[in-house]
This record gives C-alpha cells, structure tokens and sequence, in this order.
C-alpha cells in the first residue's frame, strides 16, 4: 500500500469521497472519465466515488477532477434538447 490521503467534498451532484493517490501506488491505468484520456501508471491521480456508494468510484486526472467541480453548476446541456 502507497500512501494516501482521503477526504469528503461537496460537489452540486452530491457529496464526494477523494482518496489521493500518489504515483507509486498507482499499479494500473485507468480511463479518466472527465477526458476520456488514459491516465499512465505511476502518475498521482484521484479516486472519486459517490458517498456511500465505492463500486461507483472512478480514476480522475487531478486537474480534470477539479474542473468538474467547477463546471458542473454550469451544466444545462439537457435543458437544450426538445423532447416531443
Ligand atoms: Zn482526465
């Protein structure tokens, strides 16, 4: 086990469980969700899942983790599409 660092954040879709991970303990890549990139091994990186909720949890870039965040306020793209 690598070390890590785990907290709660508050996004406007829900609370959050971080877990930090740190170069070393990364021992396979995964596919960032919010870039649709590969994120290489042994490169720090998070891990994100709904509260409660750990089999939904997903491998983030840190960066694009952070703009999800930010943007997600900003998401009304449905609100465009006209249903009939
Ligand atoms: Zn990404």
């Amino acid at each position: 086990m690598g070390l890590s660092f785990e907290s709660t954040e508050e996004h406007s879709d829900g609370t959050y469980q971080v877990r930090k991970i740190t170069g070393s303990s990364s021992t396979k890549p995964y596919r960032c969700p919010g870039c649709d990139q590969m994120i290489p091994t042994a490169t720090p990186h998070i891990v994100a899942w709904p509260e409660f909720d750990i089999e939904s949890r997903r491998h983030w870039h840190t960066p694009c983790w952070k703009k999800k965040n930010q943007r997600a306020p900003r998401t009304e793209r449905t609100r465009n599409a006209p249903r009939y």
